[in-house]
């Protein structure tokens, strides 16, 4: 039990000191290293000695270049070369690095409506409105969506800046198995039969959140399902697409282009601009009504300091080329090409006998290491091979499910993912990862 010291209160509590003190002391080879460079193909990453467990270090002057299979850039759009970087820096010129002022506050430019115009286009909503970071567009939209007496049924997978937004909106959330339908139904079953608790009168509304790609899972959504369910219940739908835009569909339009659906399905989509356009920011896209009320609602529009006119350029330079506006096929060869890389890197493992989560088509890979210990010393033994992934454990995903998580890449070359797999193999035989057992779909 904590004690209270010189009369304060204790400032962390004994679940949060513990994990300081006892989980991140062990495995402080799990916090990645800072970088110095762009996050391409290849990434350099700084060695440092560490200190209080890990969360302080010092640079030790070496540098190591290791082939990136950590970082979320699906289309190989961040670069310091080429179109984007070139427009972006033009921009630097003419609009500076920061406007210094939230959307309302002298904080849109023409390159913003621009943005906004073409994400709408892109995706094929009627509107669309952007915002300077992927976190707070769930975190901070959410909230003017709902409010008490709504009811939210989510995906247990959901990210944290999803489950942050439901928590400050007050709507009572109730979450389904991962990508469970049965449990979907189940909850929407209760939900409109039943109402709202010991008053039973009718939930104001009800939205069901899901994501297009799971982050630590690499599953996709059951999108027709969902809608269909949807439809059968009256219910809305919010679809967080920020690992699936770019980097899903023949058109790299996200999960509702891969299944072939109408995006009116949906009510809001959402995406990040971090990912496959290699920039940073986020975008609620949907009805010309929606986004208008988020226009004179959105506390992350009206209140926050809005997205940084380079930043901005960059999308747009990589959204056209995915549209293929930039007169070339360059776009359609990347969404390709992503996807062929993906397809190659999951069959090569499975045949490899290591156990990976996920749909086949998902270029977000987790590997299993089930324990917790195996996380810190695969993560450690990558990087001898000069290979960047990222190590997951607990409570990102259950205790005996620890995982090193790869995010391939378009501009990953066929040598470059061979050259990894021959390390995974290596690494897999000797750290003992082969469970010999046929990889496990999550869909
Ligand atoms: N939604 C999901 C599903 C995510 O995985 C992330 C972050 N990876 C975010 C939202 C937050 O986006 P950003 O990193 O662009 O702030």
């Amino acid at each position: 039990k904590e004690k209270h010291r010189d009369g304060y209160p204790p400032l962390y509590d004994a679940f949060e000191r513990f994990y300081l003190r006892y989980v991140y002391r062990r495995l402080k080879d799990l916090t990645n290293r800072p970088i110095c460079s762009v996050p391409g193909a290849n990434v350099t990453l700084l060695d440092r000695v560490t200190h209080d467990h890990g969360w302080t270090f010092e640079f030790t002057g070496t540098k190591t270049e290791c082939l990136n299979l950590g970082s979320y850039n699906y289309l190989g759009f961040a670069s310091g070369e080429g179109p984007c970087a070139e427009d972006a820096a033009r921009i630097i010129g003419s609009n500076g690095l920061a406007l210094c002022g939230s959307r309302r506050e002298y904080g849109t430019t023409p390159l913003h409506m621009e943005l906004e115009r073409l994400t709408a286009e892109f995706l094929g909503t009627e509107d669309a409105i952007a915002f300077g970071m992927g976190f707070a567009t769930n975190a901070l939209n959410l909230p003017s969506l709902l409010s008490p007496g709504c009811l939210v049924v989510s995906d247990e997978k959901n990210h944290a800046s999803i489950i942050l937004g439901l928590k400050i909106s007050g709507a009572t959330t109730k979450v389904f198995k991962h990508n469970d339908m049965h449990d979907l139904e189940r909850i929407l079953r209760n939900a409109v039969v039943s109402g709202q608790p010991k008053t039973g009168a009718p939930w104001k509304k009800i939205l069901i959140v899901v994501e297009g790609i799971y982050s630590m899972e690499g599953s996709i959504v059951r999108l027709p399902e969902v809608v269909a369910l949807k439809k059968k219940y009256k219910t809305y739908i919010y679809l967080d697409e920020a690992h699936s835009v770019g980097a899903m569909g023949p058109n790299g339009r996200g999960i509702v282009d891969y299944f072939g659906m109408n995006p009116k399905d949906v009510d809001i989509l959402m995406g990040t601009f971090t990912k496959s356009f290699g920039s940073s920011g986020g975008y609620l896209a949907g009805s010309k009504s929606l986004i208008n009320f988020l226009r004179a609602n959105s506390h992350a529009h009206c209140y926050a300091s809005t997205m940084s006119p380079p930043t901005v350029q960059q999308i747009i330079t990589s959204m056209k080329i995915v549209m293929g506006l930039d007169g070339t096929n360059e776009g359609s060869w990347r969404v390709a090409q992503l996807s062929r890389n993906t397809k190659y890197f999951r069959r090569r493992l499975a045949q490899m006998g290591v156990i990976t989560y996920g749909h086949e088509d998902s270029p977000v890979i987790p590997m299993l290491v089930y324990l917790f210990s195996k996380i810190a010393t695969v993560s450690r033994t990558l990087k001898d091979y000069r290979i960047a992934g990222v190590g997951v454990g607990f409570p990102a995903t259950p205790i005996l499910q620890g995982r090193i998580r790869f995010c391939i890449s378009a501009a990953h070359t066929k040598e470059q993912l061979d050259f990894a797999l021959k390390a995974l193999e290596e690494i897999s035989e000797s750290l003992g990862l082969k469970y010999s057992r046929r990889p496990r779909d999550m869909n």
